[in-house]
């Protein structure tokens, strides 16, 4: 018996899920597999697990588990049930890549995929769990499609125990024929659920104009007009990443201070007299309000001119001069506004979960809550209060290079889907508004979905996981959506090629050997790759680190090039002649550093390699402060993420092998001339086909050839980039870790493989 408070109760009541309490139970009793839909907010994440604990699936030693693609949902939402059902967190429990609360008593369990996906690796058949709930499928999230597909046959193997296992999918969007029209993923398609959801209409704003890059600006200038002009109501802010947030939350501060003193009755009465007064003097004419369609939830304005001047926009063009909105009128935003306190709070996934759980609380009496959010808000939170949001239209993503397979952070736009997700926050409470920062036309040229990560990357991390769980034939596996034919056969090469697969045996036909090679089995090499949670290059670094004291270094490499760009980006436009004077200096500081830290003698040789292990020395040497960060041109989070991973890394070694006991040094002493020499092996071992030659004056048949160089990969010219320090040496042989393309190819990460 679950004892909620009176107020949780009366809030559950209200969702939407609690009616189909009945029908979500029987499925599950008589269903192996079941679909749940419904839109986010109607109740799934926070409500399933309840009904399923009270229907006894968390009774004795049986455990529920709930999956969720990002570790801010898996924190928040455990804490979120824990206190809906009144329980400690020993008994609703979470569990993510570095932390956790699990218990001897835990019986509700939420935690990430890839959590999951690792605990599948030691007990293939997941005994501890009665169900299994995969939450936010509809995010596609490589592991939650992996999981999809290994629980497929789980599920079959388990139903003829004592102990048969359930699942439990549950999607937002509708686009669920991925997993139901699978035969091959479900031969019976499981039986789906919609619930119907409360979901208030909420008017959709189109920018006349798409701003080209200062979207970040065009928010702030939103949300000032938002807390001016229209009635109480929380707004949400869509921005791509931590920095942006920040960078928005600080200006928003700054513009509408709140003191942080509980505000009294008394000035709560001033304020709003102040507020009053403010928007007397400001307001010449009554401010018009957005019209409100109750009956439609439109994602497509009527006349987009027309809503866009309700929405206060036409001020800005022409009478509304008086109102201080827009560009011209910055400095003015800037100037702190006391008389309208703006309670603001960023979200993202990195925030610590303290901070994270401030955005479901009410804000201080007297303000109005703004979250500054990335991507995490559109689907995995609710929060409560949301009336407006903004969406600059956003995303960051992952993109990879098919044929190199390099990776890079790049923001692009969002699909169709995701905009419609996110305009929903708004309407969860009342009828909301969502305002979004380009034109309809815009969005007409989105994606209607966003592609599966799976079918966007390269796929050799996960093939060798899946060659670990004994998954021979991988081209057979129950994909939701298979990734290409193509890249399937390159990560089976790549592992053949670093030894973490058999060779293929030798046949005739080159059919044969397509098929041969991607049915290899993992070798014991392979194994020990599987698990370092790094690309399987730098696993391959790892397992042949313990030579000769190497592996500390080895760790510290890896660690840095699976974090990347370490150096602040300092070819940034300056805004005026005194910071383009201190970027200035601060360039050729960063540079005598990287030479520093390049060493001397045969170290030289190992290039960027040698700058970021001296960099990440010298920073853990001084303690890692973000002043030594900033003074040596570094990146501060960067620094703190290499320090975490190293330390994971080093705990997988000692666990991995008893016998060498390394731990995490700050005082790591440069390594010796001949450690370099076998550094310069082991990288080797690892990007042994990331090789690229000098093209002499001689062969020089083009100009677009000068100073350039040939890898085998490519056609054309590629070239080190301007911020390694061989850029000046150009080496005849080098090593790179990877390529980006922006002007032109270069290689980053780049090693001399001259002979000394
Ligand atoms: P879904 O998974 O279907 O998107 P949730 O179960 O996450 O929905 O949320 C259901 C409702 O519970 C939300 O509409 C929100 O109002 C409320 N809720 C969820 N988390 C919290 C929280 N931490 N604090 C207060 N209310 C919450
Ligand atoms: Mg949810």
């Amino acid at each position: 018996p679950v004892d909620r408070t009176a107020e949780i109760q009366e809030a559950r009541l209200k969702l939407p899920i609690l009616g189909e309490e009945q029908v979500i139970m029987e499925a599950i009793k008589e269903n192996p597999v079941v679909v749940l839909c419904g839109e986010t907010g109607s109740g799934k994440t926070t409500q399933v697990p309840q009904f399923l604990y009270e229907a006894g699936y968390g009774s004795d030693h049986d455990i529920i588990a709930v999956t969720e693609p990002r570790r801010v949902a898996a924190v928040a939402m455990s804490q979120r049930v824990a206190l809906e059902m009144n329980l400690s967190n020993r008994v609703v429990s979470y569990q993510i890549r570095y932390e956790g609360n699990v218990s001897d008593e835990t019986k509700i369990k939420f935690m990430t995929d890839g959590v999951l996906l690792k605990e599948i690796q030691k007990d293939f058949l997941l005994q501890k769990y009665k169900v299994i709930i995969i939450d936010e499928a509809h995010e596609r999230s490589v592991y939650t499609d992996i999981l999809i597909g290994l629980l497929s046959r789980i599920v079959p193997l388990r139903q003829k125990k004592r102990k048969p296992l359930k699942l439990v999918i549950m999607s937002a969007t509708l686009r669920i024929e991925d997993f139901t029209e699978n035969r091959r993923l479900f031969p019976v398609p499981p039986p789906v659920i919609k619930v119907d959801s409360r979901q208030f209409p909420v008017t959709v704003h189109f920018n006349k104009r798409t701003p080209l890059d200062d979207y970040a600006g065009e928010c702030y200038r939103k949300v000032c007009k938002i807390h001016r002009m229209l009635p109480p109501g929380g707004i949400l802010v869509f921005l791509t990443g931590q920095a942006e947030v920040h960078s928005l939350c600080r200006r928003l501060r700054k513009s509408f201070p709140y003191s942080g003193k509980s505000v009294t009755k008394e000035e709560e009465d001033d304020s709003q007299e102040a507020m009053r007064k403010f928007k007397k003097s400001k307001h010449k004419k009554p401010v018009n309000l957005p019209k409100i369609d109750l009956d439609n939830y439109s994602a497509m304005p009527l006349d987009e001119g027309d809503e866009d001047r309700e929405a206060g926009e036409g001020e800005e063009d022409g009478e509304g001069s008086d109102l201080e909105l827009g560009d011209e009128a910055s400095d003015a935003d800037e100037k702190p506004d006391y008389s309208l306190p703006l309670f603001v709070l960023p979200l993202y996934s990195l925030l610590a979960p303290e901070q994270q759980a401030k955005v479901f609380c009410p804000p201080p009496s007297g303000t109005r809550l703004c979250v500054v959010a990335t991507n995490v808000a559109e689907t995995s939170l609710t929060i409560p209060g949301m009336k407006y949001v903004i969406d600059c239209g956003k995303v960051k993503k992952r993109f990879y290079d098919k044929v190199t397979g390099v990776s890079s952070f790049r923001v692009d736009w969002i699909s169709q889907a995701s905009a419609n997700q996110r305009a929903g926050r708004a309407g969860r409470t009342e009828p909301g508004h969502c305002y979004r920062l380009y034109s309809s036309a815009v969005f007409g040229d989105f994606e209607q979905f966003s592609l599966p990560e799976i079918t966007r990357r390269p796929v050799e991390d996960l093939v060798l996981q899946m060659k670990d769980l004994n998954i021979e034939k991988v081209v057979n596996f129950p994909f939701p959506t298979p990734p290409s034919a193509d890249a399937l056969i390159a990560a089976e090469e790549l592992l053949i090629s670093l030894g973490a697969l058999q060779e293929p045996p030798k046949v005739g036909r080159l059919k044969d050997l397509q098929k041969a090679k991607l049915s290899s089995p993992i070798t014991a090499l392979g194994k020990t790759m599987a698990s370092f949670p790094v690309s399987p290059r730098y696993a391959k670094m790892l397992a042949l680190g313990k030579q000769h004291g190497c592996l500390p270094y080895v760790i510290t490499i890896v660690a840095a090039m699976t974090v990347r760009e370490l150096f602040e980006e300092l070819d940034r436009p300056a805004a005026s002649d005194e910071e383009k004077e201190r970027i200035k200096g601060k360039k050729a500081r960063v540079l005598q550093m990287q030479r520093i830290w390049a060493g001397q003698g045969p170290a030289q040789k190992l290039g960027d390699l040698m700058v970021m292990l001296g960099a990440v020395g010298a920073c853990e040497y001084s303690g890692l402060t973000p002043k030594f960060c900033d003074n040596n041109g570094l990146r501060y989070k960067a620094m703190m993420e290499i320090r975490r991973l190293r330390g994971q890394l080093t705990t997988t070694a000692n666990s991995l092998c008893s016998d060498i006991q390394i731990f995490l040094d700050s005082k790591m002493s440069p390594p010796t001339e001949s450690q370099v020499t076998y550094l310069r092996q082991i990288v080797m071992s690892g990007l042994g086909d990331h090789i690229a030659r000098r093209i002499g004056q001689e062969e020089m048949l083009d100009e677009k050839w000068r100073h350039a160089y040939k890898t085998p990969l490519l056609e054309d010219p590629v070239f080190i980039h301007p911020s390694s320090v061989l850029f000046r040496e150009l080496p005849e042989f080098v090593v790179y870790q990877e390529i980006m393309e922006t002007s032109k190819m270069y290689m980053k990460g780049v090693s001399s493989i001259e002979p000394e």
